[in-house]
């Protein structure tokens, strides 16, 4: 029997991977290596497809959230509110840039973080409020940004999970004061190794954004403000431009995989699948089911050849190198249960229809036998 991988690289649409060899072959032979005009071009297409009037390129996902952060004023004695359950890449760019995470309970069944939550932990301290469009699908984004708005809280959103989708119509990236961005390969808009961007519709936020990544410099060798070095590669931003042009149809690709998902394993066992709320919609980065009995449902795929995955099995405030935030279990009932039940089926562009036939297959088997 075939392995069926959780995720892998294929050459979906066909024909997709050699237009990418052809863009880094070109890339190379214009001798421009470092912001050059693929990633002037590239950050001018990714405005233009988020709906924002700059998106700066940066060197990965994690220091679009910290140029964003720093970019917004966050530093020492601040406070930033986040979901719990996220990727550890969230929390520590909110410490990177100085401030406190201070953590937030997810709503239990799109496992984002939403006004309610967020505006308990609201004080005098709190300069930001860092959504995470979790799994591919959009934050209630409406509440969200009432509620800063009220507050006079800047909203940063991470969108490294949601490349494409759209709130109410609006693309993810666009709904808060600025947003970071991961081009991770696996992420849905993948570069060929570690890649970035930041976006915004803010003039400030952007001039210091544009800067800081490149040493604080406006002109070579003037440093206006103090910078670093986390430019986005000439080779990535060229990769990134053809891939952008087919993310609607990568995009498409997954949720028509995980509309399949949906309707065959509705009703099977004790499964909750995935649930995209009103006005939200989902490009599944990540089709998460929760079983009370994930342990053993992941050993029975594994026998089966089928590898799944777990996003994320300890939450932020279980995690050891985080005891120093002071929460003790049991502190986020409903984040400690998403990391209990949580498993992640294979789900990508170019899984073929037999082989999601079979993982379905071998679930409906486990749940005739448990
Ligand atoms: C991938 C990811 C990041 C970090 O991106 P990198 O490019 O790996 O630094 C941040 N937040 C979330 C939610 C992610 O999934």
């Amino acid at each position: 029997m075939q392995p069926i991988p959780y995720v892998q690289f294929r050459d979906f649409p066909a024909g997709l991977e050699a237009e990418v060899q052809q863009a880094v072959l070109e890339a190379v032979a214009a001798k421009q290596y470092v912001l050059g005009p693929q990633v002037r071009a590239f950050e001018q297409e990714f405005a233009r497809f988020n709906g924002t009037s700059a998106a700066i390129g940066v060197g990965n996902g994690y220091d679009a959230l910290v140029i964003a952060l720093k970019a917004m004023g966050v530093g020492p004695g601040d406070e930033v509110i986040l979901p719990v359950n996220t990727f550890i890449a969230t929390v520590n760019a909110v410490l990177q840039a100085g401030a406190k995470p201070v953590l937030a309970e997810p709503d239990p069944y799109t496992f984002n973080l939403h006004a309610e939550s967020a505006s308990r932990l609201i004080n005098p301290k709190t300069k930001v409020i860092l959504p995470v469009h979790l799994y591919g699908q959009t934050c209630p984004m409406d509440e969200l940004v009432t509620l800063a708005q009220a507050q006079r809280i800047k909203l940063l959103e991470d969108a490294a999970q949601a490349h494409g989708v759209t709130y109410k119509g609006q693309p993810a990236g666009s709904l808060g004061d600025a947003a970071a961005f991961s081009f991770y390969p696996t992420k849905n808009l993948g570069a060929l190794g570690d890649a970035g961007a930041l976006v915004t519709s803010n003039p400030e936020l952007a001039a210091f954004a544009q800067k800081y990544r490149n040493y604080g410099e406006a002109q070579k060798y003037t440093s206006e403000q103090v910078g670093i070095n986390s430019r986005l590669d000439e080779l990535q931003a060229a990769v990134l431009r053809v891939k952008l042009r087919y993310l609607h149809r990568l995009n498409a690709e997954r949720q028509r995989l995980a509309e399949v998902y949906l309707q065959e394993l509705k009703g099977i066992g004790d499964l909750i699948l995935p649930v995209t709320a009103p006005g939200c919609s989902h490009v599944y980065h990540i089709f998460n089911i929760r079983t009370k009995y994930r342990n053993k449902l992941q050993a029975w795929l594994s026998e089966q050849h089928i590898q799944t995955s777990i996003h994320y099995p300890v939450p932020v405030h279980l995690q050891p190198a985080y005891a120093f935030l002071g929460y003790a279990p049991g502190a986020f009932p409903v984040a400690e249960e998403l990391a209990a039940t949580s498993l992640s089926l294979p789900l990508f562009p170019g899984l073929t229809d037999a082989e999601q036939a079979r993982v379905i297959a071998c679930i409906k088997q486990f749940f005739q036998r448990n």
